[in-house]
């Protein structure tokens, strides 16, 4: 196995910040310690930089099927784009058809990310039917497949939804086998009259998708979710909250001494309601849901992430192409739900997180890698660098400057919601269990290198 030297960095965990020389092998973090001297086949020095746990991102919608279509990034395109952006592990989300077993999903996904993926990656299970079987299918992932986690959907009527007796089954099922349920909270009824009575108006521009999907669905859903969540006595986990609103909920549950857990994503962070009114077809590039917000839910959410009330940054990355956008032109309610993300996350987080003052460099790891990592059952493995862990590591220039543009970018998309931003802070050099996979914008990795990763339990505290 190779041997890697990464030399005259400053190591920061979601703990510590120190400087220090990291030593790799097989794949490992074999060593560190100050001023080491043993010979390597690669010497890195990382002078001026930070040496950061390679990011997490634990919400991704890879080679995702949405009706005829499919999400514009596969399992290599997507995992390229995600290293390039200091990301060496995804958590996806295998999703069963109608009436097909969690089983049958999973190897469906399994067979899409091999011989593809360029980084570790593992799977959550959407459950869209809670069934006699589906317990004891949950219990069979946890035990035997590495697949602790279980996403349901209080959103999409009758496409993705289910009811709260669903829910609630999945959550008894999730407590007996010492899974993590997932949640995506929206109340889906709700949103289906709105999204009726605005077509009915003839409202059928990008910025109804918002207006149809108000934050107190999304608030409801949340309270009603973790209210289930405490008559099992299950853990919880909101996946991408958008609203000040919900997050009310979360903080309130956890003073409470509930174990509800939230993330939210970039997106919610740095665009607004206001992306759904450029001109023309343009706010189609921010139909996502949970929707864009308004400048004070950011703030709420900035304020979550400082105080801990929200653990993780991840993306929903789910792209479409401008031309799959296209077919709601004429009907809101016809855009493909999703944009891009899974390459912009870390620098948009450093650049709006560390340097603009609102969290240190410890929390921006924590919130990209160690807390995703420990919920997930990725810990130690992942998401911190310490002796034993995955060498999956980033060395971070906290000064690059960059220009997030379609063209700069490496998703396999005709879009960036960010275009033109520029953002200080960025990867030079990123390793995935000691493999050198970028080295100063210069792709060294292959499709294929990357591994299933058969999470633990999950350790939500
Ligand atoms: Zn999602």
């Amino acid at each position: 196995m190779p041997t890697a030297l990464v030399r005259n960095g400053r190591v920061v965990t979601a703990s510590d910040s120190y400087e220090a020389d990291l030593y790799v092998d097989g794949g490992k973090v074999a060593l560190v310690g100050q001023g080491l001297s043993l010979p390597a086949d690669t010497v890195i020095d990382a002078s001026g930089c930070l040496v950061l746990p390679g990011g997490i991102d634990a919400h991704t919608h890879l080679d995702m099927p949405a009706g005829e279509i499919t999400s514009a990034d596969d399992f290599e395109t997507g995992t390229r784009a995600a290293a390039f952006g200091g990301t060496t592990t995804v958590v996806d989300f295998a999703t069963p058809e109608p009436g097909e077993s969690l089983l049958s999903a999973l190897e469906t996904w399994r067979r899409k990310a091999e011989g593809k993926a360029a980084i570790d990656y593992g799977f959550h299970m959407a459950v869209r039917e809670v069934g006699e079987t589906t317990p004891a299918e949950m219990a069979r992932l946890t035990r035997d497949e590495g697949v602790t986690s279980f996403k349901l959907y209080l959103a999409y009527l009758g496409v993705l939804q289910v009811d709260d007796a669903a829910f609630f089954r999945a959550l008894l099922g999730a407590r007996e086998c010492g899974a993590l349920t997932l949640v995506h909270a929206e109340n889906g009824g709700v949103i289906d009259v709105l999204v009726k009575q605005a077509l009915a108006r003839g409202e059928t521009a990008p910025r109804y998708h918002a207006l149809t999907r108000p934050p107190e669905a999304e608030a409801e859903a949340t309270a009603r979710a973790i209210s289930m969540a405490a008559m099992t006595g299950a853990p919880l986990y909101v996946v991408h909250l958008s609203c000040a609103a919900a997050l009310a909920h979360v903080t309130s549950a956890r003073d409470r001494g509930l174990p509800v857990f939230a993330e939210t994503c970039p997106q919610y962070l740095f665009l607004s309601v206001a992306d759904y009114d450029r001109p023309g077809f343009e706010g189609a590039k921010y139909v996502m849901s949970p929707p864009l917000r308004r400048a004070a839910d950011q703030e709420a959410l900035w304020r979550g992430l400082a105080s801990g009330d929200l653990q993780v940054v991840a993306t929903d990355h789910c792209p479409f192409t401008l031309a799959d956008k296209e077919r709601g032109r004429h009907d809101f309610s016809k855009i493909p739900n999703g944009a891009p993300g899974i390459e912009t996350r870390m620098m948009l987080l450093w650049d709006g997180g560390v340097r603009a003052g609102r969290i240190n460099a410890q929390r921006f790891v924590e919130l990209t890698a160690a807390a995703p990592a420990r919920l997930f059952g990725l810990w130690p493995r992942k998401g911190t660098l310490a002796v034993g862990a995955d060498a999956d590591l980033v060395i971070w220039d906290s000064e690059r400057e960059a220009r997030l543009s379609v063209e700069a970018l490496h998703m396999r998309v005709d879009y960036s919601p960010y275009e033109g931003r520029v953002v200080r802070g960025g990867p030079v050099v990123v390793m995935s269990r000691g493999d050198v996979i970028v080295d100063h914008g210069e792709w060294k990795g292959r499709p294929g290198r990357g591994q299933f990763l058969k999470r633990q339990h999950a350790h939500p505290a």
